[in-house]
């Protein structure tokens, strides 16, 4: 054996199974025992907590300096923003947060690029590219600004109708995406769309979902309203993003259709307590209320229900804030049981084994055969959740990175 992390309280992806040696080679867990095996190299993880690395299953890594879009995207060159994002990469994997799913970002698909040739460090991500958007939807940020401006932003894939919505599909796919990312309901960062007014018609999402189940993929919908939620399920979406406002019978069908769901409560937060301090745009500040109020009754339901959470913070901007910023992404662990009622392990499950399992990377398990993805905390964060920010070391893929 190559490396093993020895004499540690291991949390395997759902439980604590106590104190032990786990053996890897060639970045794969070999083992996981009690027994103490000679080693080329071995790190001493006495009174420590080994858990699998994080995932934060919603993240846009756009390189955004304080909380404007709109001056993101229109002021500052994508040239800058991928500098910056290329150092929110090696944060969030010092973070302890090993893999990442971007839900829109053109910049992550070059930054996923750049992490699996080794020219910069960073988690594993799972990119979606180019978001695909309806015209006057949540993909458009300023919906004053001419249309044609609009696409030139080139951040959204636009499409309208069943033909259009193939297209885009097939065109983000092209461009390198790893799944599809839609906008099913208006948003908060969005200028003059509502949450709760569905985006994209039935027939519309249904045939991007085709398009991305044809190459083994799938579909990730952002949807705060009950009823754009509903048609995207409907449709055949695999991970619902936000939903703030759904109702009881929404729940129940994304039990029997297997829907995971991402609460994203950092973000919320975030806009709520330091919107206006971070530079927020007004619409986001005056709409962020309505969502923020539902999202607890929701969490708590979708748990009694049996539906999969899984953490993402859906940050994109730095803020500079000591509280909530990028690298601080366990916050999302901590809201989840401050806010959502989760029990710790339930959120330190929801942040290792199940985005894992609904997104299909072979991480989030301290278990043989799984990538050696783990992160030793000095802490115990079934205990307070809040240690989980306790991160003493890193491994990704059987290497340490700090
Ligand atoms: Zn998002």
């Amino acid at each position: 054996m190559s490396l093993a992390i020895k004499n540690g309280i291991v949390f395997d992806g759902t439980k604590v199974i106590g104190k032990k040696n786990i053996y890897i080679e060639n970045g794969i867990i070999e083992e996981v025992t009690e027994d103490d095996k000679p080693v080329k190299e071995e790190i001493d993880a006495k009174d420590m907590f080994v858990m699998p690395g994080l995932i934060d299953a919603h993240i846009h890594m756009g390189g955004i300096k304080g909380g404007s879009l709109v001056k993101g995207y229109l002021f500052e060159s994508p040239l800058l923003r991928i500098l910056r994002a290329s150092k929110w990469a090696e944060k969030l994997l010092k973070a302890g947060f090993t893999t990442i799913r971007d839900c829109g970002e053109p910049i992550s698909i070059h930054l996923r690029n750049a992490i699996n040739e080794g020219t910069i460090i960073g988690p594993r991500i799972i990119a979606a590219g180019r978001p695909i958007t309806q015209t006057f939807g949540h993909g458009e940020f300023s919906h004053d600004i001419p249309l044609e401006f609009s696409k030139e932003l080139g951040f959204s894939e636009f499409c309208d109708g069943v033909d259009s919505c193939i297209h885009a599909a097939r065109k983000v796919l092209r461009e390198g995406a790893d799944f599809i990312k839609i906008f099913a309901t208006g948003g908060v960062l969005s200028q003059r769309d509502r949450p709760e007014n569905p985006q994209l018609s039935y027939d519309e999402i249904r045939v991007i979902v085709n398009e991305a189940e044809k190459v083994g993929t799938y579909v990730a919908a952002h949807a705060h309203g009950d009823k754009g939620a509903r048609i995207a399920i409907e449709a055949g979406i695999k991970t619902l993003e936000h939903g703030t406002l759904l109702q009881d019978e929404t729940l129940k069908l994304m039990v029997q259709k297997n829907v995971s769901l991402t609460p994203t409560l950092t973000i919320q937060e975030l806009i709520y307590r330091y919107g206006k301090q971070i530079g927020v745009d007004e619409w986001g500040l005056e709409k962020i209320v309505q969502v923020r109020e539902s999202i607890t009754r929701v969490i708590r339901k979708a748990k009694d229900y049996g539906i999969t959470i899984i953490t993402g913070t859906d940050m994109g901007f730095e803020t500079g804030i000591e509280e909530i910023d990028i690298g601080k992404n366990w916050m999302e662990l901590v809201l989840l049981v401050e806010l959502g009622g989760l029990k710790p392990v339930e959120a330190l499950t929801a942040a290792t084994y199940n985005p894992a399992k609904v997104l299909g990377v072979n991480v989030g398990e301290i278990k043989p055969g799984k990538l050696a993805d783990i992160v030793i905390i000095n802490g115990d964060p079934t205990y307070n959740i809040r240690d989980v920010a306790k991160v003493k070391k890193v491994i990704k893929g059987g290497i340490e990175v700090n």
